[in-house]
């Protein structure tokens, strides 16, 4: 390594020993108490998660892919059923899609804020089509006017994939609400990396609709409202108790976290603005970035150079997503031969997400802007 700083992708334990005095207590009072499956934590943090989200229901699971399989078992599409996502993503919602039966579509995106591009999303409607599934990819809403209108034409239910977004904000028709809470269910992750992170797996729905939120309940238990009372076809998909409390413990942290990850991207936003070969992240209007990634664009072929270059001064990297999903072999059968999407396989080729979590330093962040210019 080529420097003393240490710079590291995420720094969960960092982070951790900052707030220890208030998490360790609450994990303890967990094993103590003895309620390790749906404890008293699981149900206050929910609550408190409504709170903060201004949502009816937050229905808590394992993880963020069940929060997306649960969510589409709650619509009851039939199989065949054509359910359109973009290509430029993270695996699980087209894997929940594929899971159940239906048919995945998969669109472009915009190469602005890789996010689902509205039009693309028009255009790939048919008489099949039944969901759509906008990312709101690291932490930046897709435009959700837009989908919500298309979707209301063509009656298509909404499922928000809001595992990298959680507390980020939209401005939808001048009203402020929170990413997850406008289409017709929300699903998140608390997987340790995202904005709100356990110390294991967690994910939960949210939903404003009193009937969805019920049947979510049922499926994330084996499909009953009453023990031994089986309605449906379900999953056994439950937040631990133990990471309820951690939660419990972080959510009173959530905006402080997003405004050190926004103080972060504005450091590099600054330092970065003048590097020729690099494009930035670009904010839109209507949404707050959470930045659970700041993900830059390297241009003229030199990513994989780059990152190498970064590696060898001690600077971590990521390449998230290295493949568009329509070039994964998984979905290959599903997808119409030969398909192409552009955007999504040049900004795969180019993207690199640099260091970003709660505890950068602003010298972390200017040395490895620093490099970034020195770069040639
Ligand atoms: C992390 C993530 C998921 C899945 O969450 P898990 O809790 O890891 O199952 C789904 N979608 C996106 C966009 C993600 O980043």
């Amino acid at each position: 390594m080529n420097n003393d700083l240490n710079i590291q992708m995420v720094d969960l334990t960092g982070q951790y020993e900052r707030l220890k005095a208030e998490i360790a207590p609450a994990v303890d009072r967990v094993i103590t108490g003895g309620r390790y499956i749906n404890g008293p934590e699981v149900h206050r943090f929910s609550e408190a998660l409504e709170q903060y989200l201004d949502v009816r229901h937050v229905v808590p699971c394992g993880n963020g892919t069940d929060a997306l399989q649960a969510a589409l078992m709650a619509l009851d599409l039939q199989p065949g059923d054509e359910v359109i996502s973009s290509s430029f993503s993270f695996v699980a919602s087209v894997e929940a899609v594929v899971l159940l039966g239906l048919k995945p579509v998969l669109v472009d995106i915009d190469p602005k804020t890789f996010n689902i591009d509205p039009e693309a999303f028009r255009k790939a409607i048919t008489d099949r089509t039944k969901a759509v599934i906008p990312v709101h990819l690291f932490g930046q809403g897709a435009s959700m006017d837009e989908v919500m209108q298309i979707a209301r034409e063509h009656q298509l239910h909404v499922i928000e994939d809001a595992a990298q977004s959680l507390g980020a904000d939209y401005s939808l028709n001048g009203k402020i609400r929170k990413l997850g809470t406008i289409g017709h269910i929300g699903c998140t992750s608390f997987f340790p990396t995202k904005n709100l992170g356990c110390y294991g797996d967690g994910g939960a729905c949210f939903t404003n609709d009193d009937a969805l939120a019920e049947k979510l309940r049922m499926i994330v238990n084996h499909g009953a409202r009453k023990k031994y009372f089986n309605e449906r076809v379900g999953m056994n998909s439950r937040l631990d108790t133990i990471q309820a409390a951690v939660l419990e413990a972080k959510l009173n942290h959530l905006d402080d976290f997003i405004s050190r990850r926004q103080k972060a991207a504005e450091v590099y936003l600054r330092e970065l603005k003048d590097v020729s070969f690099i494009v930035l992240p670009q904010k839109c209007e209507e949404a707050s970035h959470t930045f659970n990634q700041f993900t830059v664009r390297v241009t003229g072929g030199r990513r994989d150079a780059l990152k190498q270059y970064l590696k060898e001064n001690g600077i971590p990297s990521m390449v998230y997503y290295p493949s568009p999903l329509h070039h994964q072999p998984v979905f290959a059968p599903y997808l119409k031969e030969g398909v192409s999407l552009p955007v999504s396989e040049e900004v795969s080729r180019q993207v690199l997400s640099l260091p970003m979590h709660t505890e950068l330093t602003e010298e972390e962040l200017i040395f490895i802007s620093q490099k970034i210019k020195q770069f040639s």
